[in-house]
């Protein structure tokens, strides 16, 4: 039985004292949601403070993005041991913003993983086609290539500690959400390839949380497909009376 994991994306929103503010209101809301799993992603400037109000709740802190080198000159670049010191145990990786804003490939995405499963963080990677690519009947296409370039060189216990989001792009604070069952299609074709490369075990324990336009008003129907283990968040996880009700899905 996979347990739902419900994860808000702040992107570049919030300065620290807002962050703090929005995990003092939010712990309240969902201190009783046992059902599921609960991660935010503050920036990297209220990673601490936010890992630091979250403590002792059910509220876990994930990085936005995560550099592959333990140390170096990478200006603006952030480790893995230097989110984990900063309290945070999760890692958003290949979100499609990065992959559009800075170029982000495939390659650089496992290099990321690699480095963040060494050190001991839980990665949050990204998959997601284009309106382009879904137009033109590649998204499936696109998808297997993200998932074997992304997940390439990686071994069984490693794959296990992987949680997927497949996100359409076309998706991604559009106000369109993919319908569940275009969602459960996608999340059925990563869990074939999660089988084929990693095996059924594997592939039956993979979370794969579904990311684009989630709302309060449409969490139900999306966890309503046994594909579907939960949400990545955006806008809506910028409130926390929102991110509640999403969390509250059932
Ligand atoms: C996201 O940032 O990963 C996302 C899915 O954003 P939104 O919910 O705003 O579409």
């Amino acid at each position: 039985m996979r347990r739902p994991l419900i994860a808000g994306n702040w992107k570049m929103y919030k300065t620290i004292g807002e962050a703090m503010d929005f995990v003092a209101r939010l712990k309240p809301l969902v201190a009783d949601a046992s059902h599921c799993e609960l991660v935010v992603a503050p920036p990297f400037t209220a990673l601490a403070a936010v890992a630091a109000t979250a403590r002792g709740s059910n509220v876990r802190v994930s990085a936005q993005d995560v550099h592959w080198d333990a140390e170096g000159a990478h200006t603006g670049d952030v480790s893995p041991r230097m989110i984990l010191d900063a309290g945070a145990t999760l890692a958003i990786i290949g979100h499609s913003e990065r992959r559009h804003d800075h170029n982000e490939t495939d390659e650089q995405v496992n290099r990321k993983l690699r480095a963040a499963l060494a050190a001991g963080l839980e990665p949050i990677v990204c998959v997601g086609e284009t309106f382009e690519e879904r137009e033109t009947g590649r998204a499936a296409a696109v998808l297997e290539r993200q998932f074997t370039n992304g997940f390439r060189g990686l071994t069984s216990p490693d794959f296990s500690r992987i949680i997927i989001a497949y996100e359409p792009v076309w998706a991604i604070g559009t106000g369109r959400t993919a319908t569940p069952e275009m969602a459960a299609e996608s999340h059925a074709k990563l869990r074939s390839l999660a089988r084929e490369g990693f095996g059924s075990e594997n592939a039956e324990g993979l979370r794969i949380l579904y990311g684009g336009s989630v709302k309060p008003e449409n969490i139900r129907g999306l966890m309503a497909q046994p594909e579907i283990d939960g949400a990545l968040v955006g806008g809506a996880s910028l409130m926390a009376e929102s991110f509640a009700a999403i969390v509250h899905y059932r």
